[in-house]
Formats: C-alpha cells, sequence, structure tokens
C-alpha cells in the first residue's frame, strides 16, 4: 500500500483527488471503482463462514476484516489516501487526534531512560507530554534551539533516543533545517519525527527530507472544516510496522464518520492552502509596512526569518503566522483582538474561517531568546492569525480598524 513512483509523479492537486481511491475501498464485487467515495463502513462484529474461514485467516495484515477496531474500508481509504500523499511512507496510522498521534510514536520510539529532544518552539501540548506523560514513564525530555544545528549537537547524549521537530514551529514560525537535523540525528542513531502539521505533506515531504516519522493533526488542513478531529503518522516499512502495532497495543481507532470527513476535507485542502497562502502572503505584507508592527513571522514573507530556508525546502504555505507589536501592552493588544470582526478568538486553526490568538512564547521556552534576535526587549506581545478563505480585502480592513484602537489604547497612544 505503499506510494508508487507513478503516482508520486504527479502534482499534488492531481494526488489530492486521486489518493485512497483504489477500487479495493470504491469497488463492489465485479465493479470496480463503481463509486467515488468509500461508503462509511461502521464497525461491526465481523462474522466467518465457517471454523475453517476463521483458522484460515491471515495473521495481523491491513486491509482485512478482523474485528472493529482494526477498522474497515473507511478508515483503511483514509490511510491509504495520506501514505499516497506522502512520498516515501508504507503506510499512515490514523489517531483520534493529532495530540494522541504524538503520543502514540513517541510511545512506540522511546524507552524508559532514553532521551527525547524537542525543538524549542513545538507545540505546548507536546512540551507538556514531555513534562507529564513521558516523565512519568521514565523518559527525560530536553529541549534545544529550533535554529541552530550546534544547540541540536549540544543537547544529544548516549542516551538520545529521539528528535522531535516542528516547522515552522508553533506561534514563531522558525523554519528549521529538516535536512541539516536529521541527517546530524541519522549519524548518531537517533530516530526523527516532524510535526508536520503547518504545510501538510502536500508543503512538505518529510520523509524525502530525511525524517523517519511524519505527524499530521488532521483537525487543521485535512478537516478543514473545523468540525472534526484526527491525527495520523506516516512512515516506511519498519516504523510503520512498529507504530501500527503500537496503535493496536493502545486500542486506538478513529470513527468511520471521522474518516469520511476527513477524505472530504482532504480533496479540497490543496486549493484551500493555496488560497489560505496567497491571502496570508498579502496581510503579512500590508502588516509589515504598518508602523504599528516590529516583525511578521511568516515563512512565505520574504525579508521574514526561515524565508530562505522555506523557498529552498517547502512546495507550499499555508494561512498561519504571526506578528509582533511595536511595544505596548497584554491590555492593549486584548483591546486589539477585542476589536476584530470578522476574525474568531479561538485556538486550532486550519478551518475555513479566520481565527486570531494571542501569542506570548517568554514563558514558555527554556533553549532559545524571546524577543528573538534584533528585536527591542518592548516588543513582547505577538498575534497568531489563522487566515481562512474570506476575501483578503475585508480582512485587512478588519486589521486596519483593529490596529487604529490598539493605537488608541491608552498604554501605545
Ligand atoms: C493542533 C496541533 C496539534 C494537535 O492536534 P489536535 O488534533 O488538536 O490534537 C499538534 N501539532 C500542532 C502543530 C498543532 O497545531
Amino acid at each position: 500500500m505503499s506510494s508508487s513512483d507513478d503516482f508520486d509523479a504527479l502534482a499534488p492537486a492531481t494526488r489530492g483527488v486521486l489518493a485512497g481511491r483504489t477500487p479495493e475501498w470504491t469497488g463492489t464485487p465485479g465493479h470496480p471503482g463503481a463509486v467515488v467515495n468509500p461508503a462509511v463502513w461502521r464497525a461491526s462484529t465481523h462474522l466467518y463462514p465457517d471454523m475453517a474461514a476463521l483458522r484460515a485467516h491471515p495473521a495481523n495484515v491491513d486491509g482485512n476484516f478482523y474485528y472493529g477496531r482494526r477498522g474497515g474500508p473507511t478508515q483503511w481509504a483514509l490511510a491509504e489516501a495520506l501514505t499516497q500523499l506522502e512520498p516515501g511512507a508504507a503506510g499512515t496510522v490514523l489517531y483520534p487526534s493529532g495530540v494522541a498521534a504524538i503520543a502514540g510514536v513517541m510511545l512506540a520510539v522511546l524507552r524508559p531512560g532514553d532521551v527525547l529532544l524537542m525543538t524549542d518552539n513545538a507545540y505546548e501540548p507536546s512540551r507538556a507530554m514531555g513534562r507529564g506523560l513521558l516523565k512519568d514513564f521514565g523518559v527525560e525530555t530536553r529541549w534545544f534551539d529550533p535554529t541552530s544545528l550546534a544547540s541540536f549537537e549540544a543537547a544529544c547524549c548516549p542516551r538520545t533516543k529521539a528528535v522531535l521537530l516542528e516547522c515552522p514551529g508553533s506561534l514563531t514560525m522558525e523554519v528549521q533545517d529538516v535536512p541539516a537535523l536529521t541527517a546530524a540525528a541519522k549519524a548518531r542513531g537517533i530516530v526523527s519525527v516532524l510535526d508536520n502539521t503547518w504545510a501538510s505533506s502536500l508543503g512538505f515531504a518529510g520523509l524525502s527530507h530525511g525524517v523517519d516519522i511524519t505527524v499530521m493533526s488532521l483537525t487543521k488542513h485535512v478537516s478543514g472544516h473545523s468540525d472534526c478531529m484526527m491525527g495520523s503518522a506516516s512512515a516506511g516499512a519498519e516504523w510503520y510496522r512498529k507504530l501500527r502495532l503500537r496503535a493496536q497495543g493502545l486500542g486506538n481507532v478513529v470513527s468511520p464518520d471521522d474518516a469520511a470527513m476527513m477524505l472530504r476535507g482532504l480533496r479540497t485542502m490543496k486549493l484551500r492552502l493555496d488560497a489560505e497562502t496567497a491571502s496570508a502572503l498579502a496581510i503579512a505584507q500590508w502588516l509589515q509596512s504598518r508602523p504599528e508592527v516590529a516583525r511578521v513571522l511568516c515563512p512565505m514573507l520574504p525579508g521574514s526569518p526561515g524565508h530562505d530556508l522555506w523557498l529552498r525546502d517547502f512546495t507550499g504555505g499555508c494561512g498561519l503566522f504571526s506578528f509582533v507589536l511595536k511595544g505596548g501592552t497584554s491590555a492593549a493588544r486584548d483591546a486589539l483582538i477585542d476589536a476584530l470582526g470578522l476574525f474568531g478568538i479561538g485556538y486550532s486553526w486550519g478551518g475555513f474561517e479566520s481565527l486570531a490568538t494571542p501569542v506570548d512564547p517568554a514563558p514558555i521556552r527554556t533553549a532559545s531568546a524571546w524577543p528573538l534576535a534584533g528585536m527591542e526587549p518592548s516588543d513582547q506581545f505577538g498575534i497568531r492569525l489563522s487566515i481562512g478563505l474570506e476575501d483578503t480585502a475585508d480582512l485587512i480592513a478588519d486589521l486596519d480598524g483593529a490596529l487604529a484602537v490598539w493605537a488608541a489604547h491608552g498604554d501605545c497612544a
């Protein structure tokens, strides 16, 4: 079920339409490929016609009915589609959320006494996993500066088993040199795991850049409609086998309804990502021209930190980026966000609707500086935007009005 060379040669838009639609999942007996989408195949007890069939049932292999927890055609079609979209993948394991995917991978890779290295700009629940779940299971987590190979190398020790990368990282959007980091990891026998939620496999081919296991929160771009949660991990044959067994051991299963929702979202993901990227870039450029803004943290924006690496390694972007206000206070920033009419205030991202949330990295980071180099100490207060599918000019007008509220706030005026 791995992605084939012929399929990989197709452009991302075409792969997004075709992925996972093999006759095995969309056919009826005698009519291969009879429907466009696989049916929603609910979990049920699987019956064997007789004892001989039960005894002859193949061992634990993909695509065989056995027991509801192993999934059915709807989940298999989604896993197959995600595998086909990740060049170099032999298989994909589905998890009930992105965090469950990260935890499932960590519990498959790490053993008591191991050390995990984690990029300092990782998603906060990943950091919390290092401080909590993994610590409780005897794994030590150490953090390193996302933009420094030397910081990664200095953090390595003989007990280091795995590294968790995230690129661009949450909130501050630094782009990591993934090929350099994974090469350094490989030389030391360290397993590299990438949280690839931001770019998705359409925008960044993780396994092709040396990563061993790529993880996505499907909740974001694949769903795309803020109505469904799921996570995935894709890998080559050896890691796929181990991830799958660990996920089975943990009793993971995703709902076939949600799998069908994700397959639906997947078909339009490329279009949505392209539209969000273009809109986000225009908005980032506009913000960069504003006197109230100290720094725009958007990998797609020329001149922004990490832009060169993004150009070198990525084939796409998305609508998620941050910016930092020039001075001000937390209260002034709250007033700005409250003044927005089109942006919702909420966590999560990657949906059709635009969102804004405050960004305060200082108390979270342990291995790298905030404010970033070149920023004034007073440039503390950031805002993360998830640009959705609204009209770009409407979003800019909304931000323009909110920046005026910020500038007139007693703490800024
Ligand atoms: C949201 C998010 C996750 C977690 O995904 P859930 O599906 O919400 O559990 C993981 N990594 C990143 C970078 C995210 O933004």
